[in-house]
């Protein structure tokens, strides 16, 4: 893979965020769930963030995990002759598990959780929280997922692929979107859905502790950290941290600093 089909791969995801961001406010602004706090100041200053920790992890390795996984060539998977199809379904679901393990550590040890917080700190749950990271949240989580396809040898097609399906599952699970309960049900068994990840995001810590899936819901149920509802209700449920509950935290220069105080 050369450096022009890396470019490539960065332009998908830039095209399928923006295509998948558009059309997700629209389903808010057509069937919200909830009423969202702070207006479009606050989804600039989350998209903001991205764009910001996207640029600074590009300045630092222009190669990006694709490019990586292309000029790897080793780890497990690079052993086993399998299919194309099983090769890229197996890096998915290897991807999908660490990831839920990523997510476990940051909320159990202080520094990472001091990143992850920034993403918590949100006092309104929407498309734009979907990509709301620290560059600190996102420094680390780019250095665990190199050191997973060092592992596991995963081909830099399978890499470009889990990398837009993890964006687009980051920004239609933070969705503002009301689901039909039976499709929200049927969904829910095996992927993550926007009220399955929304109890994760509120107040109360026993359910800030639980629903750490990022695409499957399967690990939740595996490893004991399901909540199926949040107690004050999808529609009464507050978002958040208690910290945090000012709108001057939710600036640009307050989320910078935030992992600081
Ligand atoms: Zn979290």
């Amino acid at each position: 893979m050369t450096f022009a089909a890396v470019n490539q791969a960065a332009l998908w995801r830039l095209v399928a965020f923006i295509v998948l961001i558009v059309l997700l406010l629209a389903a808010e602004f057509r069937l919200p769930r909830r009423p969202v706090p702070g207006g479009w100041r606050r989804r600039a200053t989350n998209v903001g963030l991205v764009v910001f920790s996207t640029a600074l992890l590009r300045a630092l390795y222009p190669l990006g995990a694709v490019g990586f996984a292309a000029h790897w060539h080793s780890g497990l998977l690079h052993r086993i002759d399998a299919p194309w199809a099983i090769a890229t379904a197996a890096s998915l679901v290897i991807f999908d598990f660490a990831i839920y393990w990523q997510h476990r550590a940051f909320h159990q040890w202080t520094l990472l959780w001091r990143a992850h917080r920034v993403h918590h700190s949100d006092i309104g749950f929407d498309v734009t929280l979907g990509v709301r990271f620290h560059p600190f949240e996102i420094l680390p989580s780019f250095g665990y997922k190199l050191l997973i396809i060092a592992i596991f040898g995963m081909a830099a097609n399978a890499v470009a692929i889990y990398e837009v399906g993890l964006l687009a599952f980051s920004l239609f699970t933070h969705a503002n979107i009301a689901l039909l309960p039976c499709v929200d049900r049927v969904l829910r068994w095996l992927i993550v859905t926007p009220d399955f990840h929304r109890i994760h995001h509120s107040i109360h810590a026993e359910e800030l502790n639980a629903n750490f899936g990022n695409i499957l819901s399967i690990w939740d149920r595996l490893f004991a950290t399901v909540r199926a509802s949040p107690r004050d209700g999808q529609t009464g449920m507050a978002i958040g941290l208690v910290e945090f509950r000012d709108l001057g935290e939710q600036e640009f220069d307050a989320l910078l600093a935030q992992p600081f105080r």
